[in-house]
């Protein structure tokens, strides 16, 4: 028998939001309550995470008694293309180019976007908004808005999202679920990483009973490749390097995925090669370097447990986690790994 007040018992679960105060998630609701026209954002090139819970509020809000406000919603892209593991989200007819934002919205919502530059064209629209509301939970978040709801602790922007739904008194459905859902598998690596707490568990709980079924989610993101995925992969993974005396002697393995080798893969099919070669015993931290269409270095960074990359990718104009971070580089590889090494070492 347990006996509680020896306190051996398990600590109650943390709530992932704690650190947001009430009163900012106050002014955030009035302001969604009240407004007639709301703006949706997420980052650049976005990820489940960024677009789920985007679309997952657009849905949440076009749900809004008695009187849904207008919502337009939108990511920097351009061409504006919705990545194509991502066409399984529900309410992608919510989105519109950046073109045809709103150049000065009454009010507007940014979703996992570390500051505003993350927001590429649309950063005009959201420094000229009325009310800008941030939703994040990147450590380097820059606090850019007039309302922040920025909390480094969330396992995902996912739970935020799913935190305002609730506040503002709107009911989930499956198409809102399965948004959240799929933001919360990105950002944990599918329930793998260790911001996966008891709390983030509780909440997929409740999101799967809304009929969704983890394949539908897991299939796309994760389990899915054209075949030419394969000899990309290869190539990749035969030019990988590692050194072990980077990260001060804790190891660094990295790799380059170049246009040549992705052929006319999208860029979002390089995206899991950082999970194969992270697994390397000898490396704490994993860098890959994919070249975009524009010939950009774009750089993911992973560390398993000692180092924090999200301040070597800061200082190199990028952003992202302790443990999960990036930045765009337009020097070739060497040069970009030459720059990042010394960072490392002091990480
Ligand atoms: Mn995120």
């Amino acid at each position: 028998m347990i006996d509680s007040a020896r306190g051996d018992g398990p600590p109650e679960p943390p709530a992932d939001t704690a650190s947001i105060p009430d009163a900012d998630w106050a002014r955030a609701v009035k302001i969604l309550a009240e407004a007639d026209q709301v703006g949706l954002a997420c980052h650049l090139r976005p990820d489940a995470d960024a677009l789920g819970s985007m679309l997952a509020v657009g849905l949440a809000l076009r749900a809004r008694a008695p009187r849904p406000p207008a919502i337009v919603a939108s990511f920097g892209d351009e061409p504006f293309e919705v990545p194509e593991i991502l066409r399984f989200l529900p309410g992608l007819d919510l989105l519109s180019p950046p073109d045809r934002y709103p150049a000065r919205p009454q009010v507007m919502l940014t979703l996992d976007a570390g500051s505003i530059d993350r927001l590429g064209p649309l950063a005009a629209s959201a420094a000229a908004a009325d009310e800008l509301i941030v939703l994040d939970h990147h450590a380097s978040n820059t606090r850019f808005g007039t309302v922040s709801l920025v909390d480094p602790g969330a396992a995902a922007s996912a739970v935020l999202a799913c935190e305002l739904i609730d506040r503002l008194g709107i009911a989930l459905t499956h198409d809102i679920a399965l948004g959240l859902y799929a933001g919360l598998v990105t950002d944990t690596g599918s329930f793998k990483f260790s911001s996966t707490t008891p709390a983030v568990h509780t909440l997929a709980a409740r999101l799967l009973a809304y009929q969704i079924n983890p394949a539908d989610v897991s299939r796309p993101l994760y389990d899915t490749a054209p075949f030419a995925y394969l000899p990309m992969l290869a190539s990749a993974l035969n030019r990988t390097q590692l050194d072990p005396r980077a990260c001060r002697g804790l190891g660094l393995v990295w790799t380059t995925v170049t246009r040549q080798d992705r052929g006319s893969l999208p860029l979002d099919a390089t995206e899991s090669v950082i999970d194969v070669i992270r697994r390397t015993e000898e490396a704490e931290v994993a860098a890959v370097l994919k070249e975009d269409d524009e010939g950009i270095w774009q750089v993911s960074i992973r560390s398993k447990s000692l180092v924090d990359v999200a301040r070597a990718a800061t200082a190199l104009g990028g952003g992202g986690h302790a443990r999960a971070a990036g930045f765009s580089a337009s020097g070739g590889p060497d040069v970009t790994i030459a720059a990042l090494r010394p960072l490392l070492d002091q990480g």
